[in-house]
């Protein structure tokens, strides 16, 4: 099951390459509705998501452009 919030998730409008893309969709938000992204876990626990968190925990700075 996907993530609940594949449709709105507002990372990867921010990725220049669609490949780069996928590569985060298929490694966490189509895979056990997103449970393992640390995006997810702040969403879900209300808090706020940094633009530059990735599914896996790290920062990428230039997401914040
Ligand atoms: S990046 Fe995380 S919060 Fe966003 S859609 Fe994927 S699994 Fe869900």
């Amino acid at each position: 099951m996907d993530c609940p919030y594949l449709d709105a998730c507002p990372i990867f409008a921010k990725f220049s390459s669609e490949g780069l893309a996928n590569i985060w969709i298929s490694g966490y938000c189509k895979k056990n509705e997103g449970g393992d992204c640390e995006r997810k876990k702040l969403k879900d626990g209300g808090k706020e998501v940094p633009i530059t968190l990735l599914p896996n925990g790290t920062h990428l700075k230039s997401l914040a452009k």
